[in-house]
């Protein structure tokens, strides 16, 4: 933990996350909520990102760049897109900066260009910042581990609100592939993502995956392991973003005085 609470910038801040996590560095003692950043030329630029967050005026107004605010932060959290994630990691690295990114929906190639910066800067990259949803896969593991490579059936099922733009959430992809290679398997080859038409029985070693995609669910995330007689459903549903935020403002004050390297939560909560 950093002797000195850590400044903290927030990306997106007019975002969904990120106005939760306006909220969450506010109501945390060992952080300072240093900046906010909305979309270049947005309306919003000059706003008080207090008001943003729907509490009152904090002092901080937000800016459309991150250089308007280089001298003024130490860690940034990004809750954005891919290609906004990959310019700021960028950024960072030039100006000895730190992140937090809970971005998902990264494609392979993206995901290839985040990983290029483990060695450029000190980062904690999960799609799913939930200290529950961190334990979930320790007991995925466990579960997986247990049950062993044969006999039961493993299908990924997960909700999220009417507005999130990937599918399956990272969080789904997440359980997949720590069950997957607790069981020596890849996503790449047993991983199952559509179901339609005659596509005939499944196959003993697939994990499926289902997306359901309705209203406000803030996230859900069951994994099945089916066998004739029995089932095991491990389950996690988030109700507020704000288990996020807090989680991801941990991983702030976590990651500000680590050396450079990519993390991720099970590192920030000693769960490896
Ligand atoms: P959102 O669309 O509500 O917010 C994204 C914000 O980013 C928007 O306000 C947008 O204006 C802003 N933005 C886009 N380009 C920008 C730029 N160049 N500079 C500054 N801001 C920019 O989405 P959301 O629901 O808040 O989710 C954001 C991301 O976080 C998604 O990838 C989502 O899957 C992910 N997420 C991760 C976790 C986790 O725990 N890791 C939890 C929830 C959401």
């Amino acid at each position: 933990m950093s002797r000195h609470a850590p400044r903290i910038a927030i990306v997106g801040v007019a975002g969904r996350m990120g106005r939760t996590l306006v909220n969450a560095v506010e109501q945390e003692a060992g952080a300072t909520l240093a900046g906010g950043i909305v979309e270049p030329g947005s309306s919003l630029v000059g706003t008080d990102i207090g008001e943003l967050a729907g509490q009152g005026k904090l002092g901080v107004t937000a800016v459309d760049s991150l250089a308007a605010i280089v001298d003024d932060f130490d860690v940034l959290i990004d809750f954005t897109a891919p290609q906004v994630t990959l310019s700021n990691l960028a950024f960072c690295a030039e100006h000895g900066k730190r992140m937090v990114v809970g971005t998902t929906g990264m494609n392979d190639a993206e995901l290839a260009e985040l990983d290029g910066y483990r060695a450029k800067l000190p980062m904690v990259f999960a799609p799913n910042m939930s200290v529950g949803v961190n334990l979930t896969l320790k007991l995925l593991e466990t579960a997986a581990k247990a049950l062993g490579d044969e006999g039961y059936d493993i299908e990924v099922i997960e909700a999220h609100h009417r507005h999130k733009v990937d599918a399956p959430s990272g969080t789904a992809l997440k359980m997949g592939e720590v069950v997957a290679e607790s069981l020596g398997r890849s996503l790449d080859e047993h991983g199952v993502f559509t179901r339609e038409g005659q596509c005939g029985p499944r196959t003993d070693k697939e994990i499926g995956f289902a997306t359901v995609r309705a209203g406000d669910i803030v996230g859900e995330h069951t994994v099945m392991f089916a066998t004739e007689g029995e089932r095991i459903e491990i389950t996690h549903k988030a109700s507020s973003r704000m288990t996020f935020a807090k989680g991801a403002v941990r991983a702030a004050r976590w990651v500000a005085d680590k050396e450079i390297g990519r993390y991720d939560m099970q590192d920030v909560l000693a769960l490896n």
